[in-house]
């Protein structure tokens, strides 16, 4: 008879985005003619940029040839997407990553939930709270979180990092020494951000303490300010203890395409009693090399066009629109006498919810009297209660009628 890995079994139904999709059907079906405008999923609405479309045709074609069909990529990605990453996303910012330390993907979230198997289940992770869900879920199937307590909603192994108001929404340095952690900045959901001196912080505790930072950098085409670091390879020695993940997903509009890649410096090395000298690197190859066949040929050719100064002027455009909805956002609410966070650096809106009202309540409220949907923050962690993310990621009419809606309140 199988056995299951009983670790799924601990973690708790997904019930964030189910009971959101939940409460709109009953609404809808109660209300059928009030319109509902939705600010509530991370996704993006805008179309792909023109250079990058004709990449992808061009690619299609090539595919469609003998003499240059491509079959299985390489594994750890094309040496041309990994040369254009390099040069790009970090000489330009005065970081030395070789094309080798670059693993192509098909997206951040695997990556990101991936990576936990290079460590042994005795580590203790730290997370920032709130924070995106994966971290934490990936580490529970793992069976590295320890027992869950419904009534708080922490996992007893996991050291928590509250990131409220009080502290700027930038975590502070843990009482207990985790060996694994994850920071998201710009952040998802707060849209807080660090600068390079707070980051560098981490880093040199990170390096002092022989943790692993795992720097998910997601949202970094959306800083704006010019002291917040666009890749944690910014800060000095970052590369003896830090694992960075990237998306084309929001700064490209490829959530539906599916691109992204890691880097694993060659300077995470360790020393094993059994095994001598190792590296993070060699581990991540080898189980990329097993464990996945390469993101495609055309995707590749696609996220490749993304560096060109066509794409890079287009995609400037883009997030400059989903940038003006936060800022939409961001005036409207504070105009209706709300506290605002978020939205200079990220396409995220953290607002406090009103009065003593809990994230659910707040929820509740906007749908009935605004038919408007965002995300409740206690569903990002315990200490997003009391807090409500919108996304700017919605259309510009969208986003206007539903800060319109929301200031008649
Ligand atoms: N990391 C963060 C912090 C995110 O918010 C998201 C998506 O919302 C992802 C990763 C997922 O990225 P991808 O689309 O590349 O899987």
């Amino acid at each position: 008879m199988y056995k299951v890995n009983t670790n799924f079994l601990k973690l708790p139904g997904s019930y964030l985005f189910s009971n959101i999709a939940r409460k709109i059907r009953e609404y809808s079906e109660a209300h059928p003619d009030d319109e509902i405008i939705r600010l509530g999923i991370g996704d993006v609405t805008q179309p792909l940029a023109p250079a990058v479309v004709k990449a992808l045709h061009d690619a299609v074609d090539e595919m469609a040839d003998a003499g240059s069909f491509k079959g299985y990529a390489p594994d750890l990605g094309y040496e041309f997407l990994r040369n254009t990453i390099a040069e790009h996303d970090y000489a330009a910012r005065g970081c030395k990553i070789d094309p080798d330390e670059i693993f192509v993907s098909d997206g951040a979230k695997c990556d990101s939930a991936n990576i936990q198997e290079l460590f042994s289940v005795n580590n203790r992770i730290a997370v920032c709270d709130p924070v995106y869900p994966v971290y934490v879920d990936s580490n529970v199937m793992a069976g590295r979180t320890g027992t869950y307590d419904a009534e708080t909603g922490t996992w007893s192994d996991v050291i928590y990092m509250p990131c409220t108001q009080d502290n700027g929404f930038v975590p502070e340095l843990p009482k207990y020494d985790p060996d694994i952690i994850y920071l998201c900045f710009p952040n998802n959901p707060t849209g807080g951000t660090m600068t390079k001196e707070q980051l560098q912080r981490w880093v040199n505790y990170a390096n002092k303490n022989g943790s692993v930072i795992i720097y998910d950098a997601a949202y970094e085409a959306y800083i704006s300010e010019a002291d917040v670091p666009h890749s944690i390879y910014e800060c000095d020695n970052a590369k003896y203890c830090a694992i960075e993940l990237r998306s084309f997903s929001k700064n490209a509009g490829f959530t539906g395409v599916r691109l992204a890649y890691t880097v694993v410096p060659k300077e995470l090395g360790f020393y094993n009693s059994s095994f001598g000298e190792a590296r993070l690197h060699d581990m991540w190859a080898r189980r990329h090399g097993t464990k996945y066949n390469g993101a495609p040929y055309i995707i590749q050719k696609a996220g490749e066009a993304v560096y060109s100064d066509e794409a890079q002027a287009q995609l400037k455009e883009q997030v400059g629109y989903y940038m003006e909805n936060a800022r939409i956002i961001k005036d409207g609410l504070t105009d209706a006498g709300y506290q605002v966070t978020g939205g200079v650096n990220a396409p995220y809106i953290w607002l406090k919810t009103p009065g003593d009202m809990t994230s659910w309540e707040f929820f509740d409220h906007l749908l009935e009297t605004a038919h408007v949907v965002g995300t409740p923050g206690s569903g990002f962690g315990p200490a997003g209660e009391g807090y409500f993310r919108l996304t700017a990621f919605g259309s510009r009419e969208n986003t206007e009628r539903a800060i319109e809606r929301i200031k008649k309140l």
